[in-house]
């Protein structure tokens, strides 16, 4: 069977007074039954409009999807009517957002918040309903799950509310989870224990996974993928390992604090990369990073670069790999 979820070439723009947004320019990516890919990024980057899109949450207007597709099991959701996509939302396709507060209703019990869904997919009973609530919450680790059941979403702590938010996503057990940087609203030890539990439950459910993040620690640690994203494109993508161990975009390379310098000698780490993300309502002529990129050529000003691969799951848009580009960039550039 091929890839649980390929998208295509997606590209969205957002019509806004000041203009057109070209929020998400020519994304593709895949991901396999049970893996995790992090899609990496500065914020503005398009990872979570390319989230939205997935879900098919985009409010349209004022988004548009100008072209590509989005092929789940096969199946192009970008060709679905609002009906259809209210059985993939949530049945098969699931979403953890940032806020747990946000994403609870205040005024319902958190056992019927996680039963709703559950009942509405799969036509299970009140009762039936309940008891895999008091189930899940055990499953997330939610101590005294019977008596928490009916409890409100105040009645819980942020790293609390954030373990409910899971349990209800993981609800009608989808196919698919896409976690919005998911523990950045938690204290950092919270944060650790959330991941950790996104990812026994993620083996146990056999669900996909698709973590944005801004956090490569975290990448490092639980990803099988990697999508970097910069300025709505994907600038590079592979397996955790080469992207890490065989980097081979500047913009990689700078949001791994490592980003050689070329006015000095020595490599000094940077803390992050200088100057800011492009306004996506003039991009940038070229590589959308040429203005930040310490590499840049002439070539970079005037044209787009292709996509250069290195194995057939690691790519990279950057001239740096064009035959005929100069060696400035050893440690990117590869080969020895
Ligand atoms: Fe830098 Fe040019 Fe590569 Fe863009 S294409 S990342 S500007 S070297
Ligand atoms: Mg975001």
């Amino acid at each position: 069977r091929g890839p649980l979820l390929r998208v295509e070439n997606l590209t969205v723009d957002f019509h806004t007074y000041a203009g057109v947004v070209q929020a998400v320019r020519g994304v593709s990516f895949e991901l396999g039954y049970g893996e995790t890919l992090a899609v990496v990024g500065e914020s503005g980057s398009g990872k979570s409009v390319t989230a939205q899109a997935i879900l098919g949450l985009l409010p349209r207007p004022p988004a548009q999807i100008r072209s590509g597709r989005i092929l789940f099991g096969g199946r192009n959701l970008l060709e679905l009517g609002e009906r259809e996509w209210e059985n993939v939302r949530g049945r098969e396709i699931a979403m953890v957002f940032q806020d747990p507060m946000t994403a609870l209703n205040p005024t319902m019990t958190i056992g019927r918040q996680i039963a709703e869904g559950f009942q509405k997919h799969t036509g299970a009973g009140a009762r039936e309903a309940e008891e895999w609530a008091v189930e899940l919450l055990r499953l997330v680790g939610i101590p005294q799950p019977e008596v928490r059941v009916r409890q409100y979403p105040h009645e819980f702590s942020g790293g609390m509310r954030q373990r409910v938010v899971i349990a209800i996503a993981l609800a009608a057990r989808p196919k698919l989870i896409i976690a919005d940087e998911p523990t950045t609203a938690l204290d950092v030890t919270i944060q650790a224990q959330i991941l950790e539990l996104l990812m026994e439950l993620k083996t146990r459910f056999g669900t996909s996974l698709i973590l944005i993040t801004h956090d490569l620690g975290v990448v490092a640690r639980v990803a099988d993928r990697v999508l970097v994203m910069y300025a709505g494109e994907g600038v590079e993508w592979g397996t955790t390992e080469e992207v890490f161990a065989e980097t081979r975009h500047p913009y990689t390379w700078g949001l791994l604090n490592s980003l050689p310098r070329l006015d000095k000698d020595r490599r000094e780490p940077l803390v992050s990369i200088p100057g800011s993300p492009p306004n996506l309502l003039k991009p940038p002529s070229g590589c959308a990073f040429h203005p930040r990129c310490p590499f840049a050529m002439e070539i970079c000003r005037q044209a787009s670069p292709p996509e250069y691969r290195f194995s057939p799951t690691h790519g990279a848009r950057c001239f740096l790999h064009h035959p005929a580009a100069p060696r400035i960039a050893p440690a990117i550039q590869g080969g020895g």
